[in-house]
């Protein structure tokens, strides 16, 4: 292990919840770590508040064959689920065109594969992380429920849940008696509700006090923090195919770090971080909403994590907040809030729940999912030995990050691991 205050065993960039995880196992193996991020604490872009389910059932990616339809019928409504604003961006076009090859059926089908087991794995440690770190984050382990209002959708969903089944996630068709009897407050609306699966092993939880729980455990295991620190180089020897030293910037001024193995977790930044050094990321924002209302102690509020399957949305109660999460924009790096996606999000959640809590207090957000064709991370080596990826978690960051992170830090604990980029 390295002793000088700026050579490490391992650096990671990027602080949120994939990268804290990943810092976890790598000092969990006894490696030194130093981590960087330009935010002055961890978890505080897109692991800020999202849609807080741990959901092994959520494992379908966004590329598959009923996509394309899907998102044709929605490109004219402001206030779709999914939105594509066109731009003069060459890595989006393309992204795009690999999302519709993505699309095909034997591809989304051994994606959805891949990402179960990922997530099942993940899914598992982040119970094995809370249970030995003994820390709490405002989780329930009462699974997951995806209720359908649309026949059609219902029907498409029984055969994707049995595919899951057989990968190993116990995703369940269930009938409107077993919705209610799950989450009573969904009484009033069951006439609408033509089915339901539900994952009981699935869970929900605050991903930032997670991140932020986790990131202290890593200070008690000696990792070092640079916060409010800019990542704004590599020194990348091509020749040598190894990473020499990482350049960051911080309020004194610059500094060079040097390291062993240098991990990228940078989201939706580690695409353009790594462009200049050769290694070319399919990584594109999604833009993601959500609205968070304090439930101020109704007892009507949801308590089972749900999905809405007809607006894309996904419900956590995250103890006296009820967090709506969903809506993907594809319109490049910009967190702005849209106000007519917001209230679309809002409509809904008081169509459903009237009395969940108080609408007036709602706090809104955005957060750009980084997020590949497939919906599967990069998670293992580039063409520089010592230069790592554990990016790419689009949709379920927080599903897939435990898993990712256990995963890299065994592959650089044995020297090795495949080449994804
Ligand atoms: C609306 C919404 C709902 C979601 N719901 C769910 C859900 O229910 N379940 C689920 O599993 N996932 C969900 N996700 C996805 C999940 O939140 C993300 O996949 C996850 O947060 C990505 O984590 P990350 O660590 O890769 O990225 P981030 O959390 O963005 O972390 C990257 C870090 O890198 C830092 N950084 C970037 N560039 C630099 C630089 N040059 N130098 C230094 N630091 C830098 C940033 O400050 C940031 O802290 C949702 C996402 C959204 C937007």
């Amino acid at each position: 292990m390295s002793q000088s205050t700026d050579h490490f065993d391992v650096i990671v960039l990027g602080a949120g919840v994939v990268g804290i995880t990943a810092a976890y196992w790598n000092l969990r193996n006894g490696k030194s770590v130093c981590v960087v991020d330009r935010q002055p604490a961890a978890g505080l872009e897109t692991s800020f508040a999202n849609g807080g389910q741990v959901s092994v059932s959520h494992a379908e990616p966004w590329a598959n064959p009923s996509a394309p339809f899907k998102v044709l019928k929605w490109l004219l409504r402001g206030d779709a689920p999914l939105l594509f604003r066109p731009r003069l961006d060459p890595h989006q076009w393309l992204w795009i065109a690999k999302f519709l090859v993505d699309c095909l059926p034997r591809r989304a089908g051994r994606h959805t594969a891949e990402i179960v087991k990922l997530a099942t794995e993940s899914r598992g440690l982040i119970q094995k992380i809370r249970a030995d770190e003994a820390f709490h984050y405002d989780e329930r382990s009462k699974g997951i429920l995806h209720f359908y209002r649309n026949k059609h959708e219902f029907e498409a969903a029984i055969p994707v849940a049995e595919l899951m089944r057989k990968y190993g996630c116990d995703r369940t068709v269930i009938d409107t008696d077993k919705v209610v009897e799950i989450e009573p407050a969904l009484a009033e609306k069951r006439a609408e509700i033509v089915g339901a699966t539900y994952t009981a092993g699935d869970e929900s939880g605050d991903a930032l006090k997670f991140t932020q729980a986790l990131a202290q455990v890593c200070e008690k295991l000696g990792g070092v923090f640079l916060y409010s620190h800019q990542a704004t180089a590599l020194g990348a020897d091509k020749a040598a195919g190894e990473v020499r030293s990482v350049e960051v910037c911080g309020p004194n001024g610059y500094r060079t770090l040097r390291a062993r193995d240098v991990v990228v977790s940078l989201g939706c930044w580690s695409a353009p971080f790594l462009r200049p050094y050769g290694v070319r990321l399919s990584i594109y924002p999604a833009k993601g909403y959500s609205v968070t209302i304090p439930t101020d102690g109704s007892n009507v509020a949801p308590v089972t994590s749900l999905t809405d399957d007809e607006y894309k949305l996904v419900y956590s109660n995250l103890g006296g907040r009820l967090r709506v999460a969903g809506t993907a924009e594809l319109s490049g790096y910009t967190r702005e809030l849209n106000e007519t996606r917001c209230q679309a999000i809002l409509r809904n959640v008081k169509n459903l729940f009237p009395r969940a809590g108080n609408f007036e207090r709602t706090t809104f957000w955005t957060g750009l999912r980084p997020t590949t064709p497939s919906n599967i991370p990069y998670v293992g080596r580039t063409r520089y030995r010592n230069l790592w990826l554990d990016t790419g978690h689009g949709t379920l960051g927080w599903t897939l990050g435990a898993g990712s992170g256990f995963r890299l830090a065994n592959m650089i604990g044995a020297g090795e691991g495949p080449l994804v980029a």
